[in-house]
C-alpha cells in the first residue's frame, strides 16, 4: 500500500548461492560499495535507488535479506520489511534451489494473498550453459503454476538485471492504477 512516489520495498529471495547479493550489487550500482550509504533495517542490506521505467521515475527500495533458512523468522518478526514486490530467484544451474523457490512461493503466499503481491521467478545464470539443470520451459511451467511472471538472468553477463526490475516496477504500477 505503498503510496504515489513512496519508495516499493522488493524482496529478493531464494536459496544461498543463486545470485541475491550480485543482483543487489548490481541495483546499487557497480561503482558503488554496498556497504557505504546503505540505511541499516534488521541488520540487514538495504539500498535504496530511483530508477525511470517506461519514462516515469520510480524508486525502489532492494531488500537482500531473505536467507532461505531464516525467511520464515524474518517476515513474521520484521513486519515493516514485508515487501511490496518479490523477485523470487533460483540458480538454473542447480534443481535444489528450483525446488527451494517453490517452496518459498508457497510460504510466501501465506503472508501475501496471492493475485496483489508482484512476483518475479528469476532463474539466474543462465549463462553457466553446460552446467544447466533447470530447463527454460521448466522455469515458465513452474511460473505459469505460481502464477507469477519469469525471466532467465546472468549476473555475471549483467543480462536481464534491469528487465527483471523494471518489470517489477510495472507489475506495482498496473496494480497501483487498477486501485
Ligand atoms: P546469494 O547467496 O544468493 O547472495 O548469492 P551470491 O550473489 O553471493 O552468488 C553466489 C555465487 O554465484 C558467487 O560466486 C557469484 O559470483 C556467483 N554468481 C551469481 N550470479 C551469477 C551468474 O549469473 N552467473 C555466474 N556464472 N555466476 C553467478
Amino acid at each position: 500500500t505503498a503510496e504515489p512516489g513512496s519508495p516499493y520495498r522488493v524482496v529478493l529471495l531464494g536459496a544461498s548461492g543463486v545470485g541475491k547479493t550480485a543482483f543487489a550489487s548490481i541495483f546499487a550500482g557497480a561503482a558503488d560499495s554496498m556497504d557505504s550509504d546503505d540505511c541499516e533495517l534488521c541488520g540487514d542490506e538495504v539500498c535504496e535507488r530511483e530508477i525511470e521505467v517506461d519514462g516515469e521515475s520510480a524508486t525502489l527500495t532492494v531488500l537482500d535479506t531473505w536467507d532461505s533458512e531464516t525467511g520464515i523468522e524474518w517476515a513474521q518478526e520484521c513486519p515493516m520489511q514485508r515487501g511490496d514486490a518479490y523477485l523470487l530467484l533460483y540458480s538454473v544451474t542447480d534443481r535444489a534451489s528450483f525446488l527451494r523457490a517453490s517452496e518459498l512461493r508457497i510460504i510466501l503466499r501465506r503472508f501475501r494473498p496471492a493475485q496483489h503481491t508482484p512476483i518475479i521467478l528469476v532463474g539466474n545464470k543462465c549463462d553457466l550453459v553446460r552446467r544447466r539443470e533447470v530447463s527454460v520451459s521448466e522455469g515458465r511451467a513452474c511460473a505459469a503454476v505460481f502464477d507469477c511472471k519469469f525471466i532467465e538472468t546472468s549476473a555475471a553477463m549483467q543480462h536481464n538485471i534491469w528487465e527483471a526490475f523494471h518489470g517489477i516496477v510495472r507489475q506495482l504500477r498496473l496494480r497501483r492504477d487498477s486501485k
